[in-house]
Parts: structure tokens; sequence; C-alpha cells
């Protein structure tokens, strides 16, 4: 099997490098040994990019990314660039990237790997074996609509205020993924918003409800008040398979349900954007933590939420299913052998960032014989 697909590298700053490095050796054993070929090009991002060219994303690496099938990002940001302008930020090259790329729609999937059960705040039994995903609208609502700002009033006090505003067509965008997600997944899907107090969660609802009526065949839908999906989340989290909601509340939501699975190391993202007219949409693959500035250049980075942000490429960008829960097995297997990098508690097992890797690409090597 080949495949020429073209993926952008951006690993960007602090543990970024390290995890991406690890990372970058399962595209060389995914050529080896499925005969899977990507090309890659990797491009500076965030702080390493201003350091060298003065901007934390210059136009050719957002040209290169507008080219590319698929961006794997790793971390941006340091307490070195803290006081840079706003513009010259190391974020401002990531969010750039999302807005450039179109990219409305953020999948955060909650995952608890069997060894890791006692590493959840949760009791175990809530929730060893879970596995849902949070799709979370990534460029309307309340973040951005107008008007919004802060004024004087007569008086003198001042007025904040925002808008939460989405349209019909915002909602049915996100609305496709999320009935395209539950299909590949077990068929159900959760709707969230506020239909009892705003006027968008009234309208969240009924395009919703219609857009299920119209290419929702096979899935079952139910609607859920977001306070009540919080508690739910923390109360019976596997009654969940797909969410979907706004911008606020799945910012809310989304980092909810990760913390169900114990540590930051552990959790990917991808983002993606609208079809081309051949069906194939930008996306971008992150992990959900930062640069770590605390830990970097030590060597004991988990390169795990990396790896699995390349396995959600993998299976969103490419189509590759197979190849994504193999090595997610080797993942499970990796953490089987009582291996854990210190933010996962470190333990009698305790490996480095590269150690960690050998043991996911060990056990690839053997299922592969
Ligand atoms: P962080 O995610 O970098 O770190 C939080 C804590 O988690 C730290 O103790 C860190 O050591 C630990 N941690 C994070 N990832 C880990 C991993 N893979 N393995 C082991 N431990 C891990 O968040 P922060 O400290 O708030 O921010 C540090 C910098 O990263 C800031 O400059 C911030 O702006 C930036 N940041 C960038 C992104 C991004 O690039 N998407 C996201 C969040 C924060």
């Amino acid at each position: 099997m080949t495949s020429n697909r073209k993926i952008m590298v951006m690993p960007g700053d602090g543990i970024g490098p390290e995890v991406m490095k690890e990372t970058l050796r399962l595209i060389d054993w995914l050529a080896k040994y499925k005969k899977l070929n990507f090309n890659t090009i990797e491009k500076d991002v965030g702080g390493k990019s201003f350091d060298l060219h003065g901007t934390p994303l210059t136009d050719e690496a957002l040209s290169d990314a507008l080219e590319c099938d698929a961006v794997l990002f790793g971390a941006v940001g340091g307490p070195k660039y803290d006081d840079l302008p706003f513009e010259q930020k190391p974020e401002r090259g990531l969010l750039t990237l999302r807005k450039e790329l179109d990219l409305f729609a953020n999948l955060r999937p909650a995952i608890v790997f069997p060894p890791l059960v006692e590493a959840s705040t949760l009791k175990p039994e809530i929730v060893r074996g879970l596995d849902i995903m949070i799709l979370r609208e990534l460029t309307g609502g309340v973040y951005f609509a107008e008007p919004r700002g802060i004024d004087v009033l007569p008086d003198g006090t001042k007025k904040g205020y925002d808008t939460n505003l989405y349209t019909t067509l915002e909602i049915e965008r996100i609305g496709r993924v999320a009935f395209d997600l539950a299909r590949k997944r077990n068929g159900k899907l959760t709707s969230v918003e506020k239909a009892n107090v705003m006027f968008s969660g009234v309208l969240w609802r009924e395009v919703i409800t219609d857009l299920h009526k119209n290419e929702g065949a096979g899935i079952e839908l139910q609607h859920m008040f977001a306070d009540n999906c919080a508690m739910q989340l923390v109360r019976a989290p596997k009654q969940f398979d797909v969410i979907v909601c706004d911008n606020l509340f799945g910012d809310m939501l989304s980092d909810c349900a990760a913390m169900l699975t114990g540590s930051l190391g552990m959790l990917p993202s991808a983002s993606l954007g609208s079809p081309n007219k051949d069906g194939i949409r930008k996306a971008m693959y992150e992990p959900v933590h930062g640069s770590a500035p605390d830990i970097t250049g030590k060597g004991v980075a988990n390169p795990l939420a990396q790896v699995l942000s390349f396995t959600m490429m993998l299976r969103y960008s490419f189509g590759h299913s197979d190849e994504a829960d193999l090595i997610e097995l080797a993942v499970s297997d990796a953490l089987s052998s009582g291996a854990r990098t210190p933010d996962l508690g470190g333990g009698s097992k305790s490996v480095s960032t590269a150690q960690m890797m050998d043991l996911v690409i060990n056990s690839m090597d053997q299922k592969a014989r």
C-alpha cells in the first residue's frame, strides 16, 4: 500500500521538538513495514521562528502549510517570549494557522487506556474503558461574534459584553462533522446547548434536529443542556459516544472530559476544516499540552500525546485506520509493561521520552512479524 500525501511537520518550542522527533520514528516505521509513504516538510513555528526569522510564522511556512494535506504540530511558547508584543508572541503562529486553514471543528478524544485507569481522579469503575469524543465548534460563537467590547457608561462605570451568535450554515457544517464521526464510531450523538435560556441554543437544537432528519440516518441523536452534560461527564461519562457543542461549552466540556483520563501528556487533538472539491479537509493535529518549559531538555516528556495526534492524522486525514489501531495498541502495550514517564507517576519503571517510544516501536515490530 502506498500513499504520497504531504505532511507539514512543525515541532515548535520547548518539548515540542523532543516529542516530535520520537513521533517521526513512526513515519519511518510505516514506510519500512507497511510500504506507506508520506512526504514530510519541516518548518519553524512559534518562538523558534521568531528567533530565526523575526516572526512566529513566516509567509513561506504558512503557504507551505496551506499546500500540505495535514499539519503535525508540536507546541509553542515559553517564558523567554512572554514580554513580546501580542502579534509576535509564539501563540500567534498557531492561531494564524488555525485561522488560515479555517479549522472550525476541534476533535478532542478522551480515552482511558486500561493500564492508566488508576491515574484518573475518578473511581476506576466510572472511567474503565472510557472512549468518548468531544467535538467543539472552533471559529464561531461568543469568542468571535460582534458586538463585543468594554464601553464606558454615562455614570463613568463600564459594561463588558460579548455576543453568542451562530448561523444555520455554521451549525450545519459542525453538525455534519458530528454525524460523520458518530457514524465511524458507535452511532450515538449528543448535541449540547442551553436552548432553555439562549436563542442561539434554540437555533442550534433546531438545525441539528433538521440535519438529523435529512442526513443522520442510523445515528441515535439526543439533546442535552450544557450544565447537565458537565454533570453527566463526571457522573457517568461512558453513556456518551460523540458530544457536539459550540465554542464556549466545548472549551469547558473538552477540558473536563480530558481530565477524566489522568494526564496532559496523553491528550491528542485534531482540528478540521471544510472539505475541498475532492472531499479532503485541511487539518492540523497537535497535543493538547504546551511547550512544558519546566521539563524541556531533560528527556522526560511523555511523547504519547504527540503520537496519538499522529494516529488521529492517519485516521481522519488519510483513512489509514488499521495503522492507527496498530499504533494505539502498541501504546497500550507500552503502558501495560509498567513504563511510565514522570507525568504518569514515574513508578517502578520510570522511562525517558525515547525509552517510551522504544517500547511502542518494539511492540509494533512484534505485531508486524
Ligand atoms: P504546559 O502544557 O506546557 O505544561 C503544564 C504542565 O504539564 C507542566 O508541568 C508540564 O511539565 C506538564 N506537561 C505538559 N506536557 C507534558 C508532556 N508531554 N509530558 C510530561 N509533562 C507534560 O502548559 P503551561 O505550563 O501552562 O504553558 C507552558 C508554555 O506553553 C506557555 O508558553 C504556554 O503559552 C504554552 N502553551 C502552548 C500550547 C500550544 O502550543 N498548543 C498550549 C498550551 C500552552
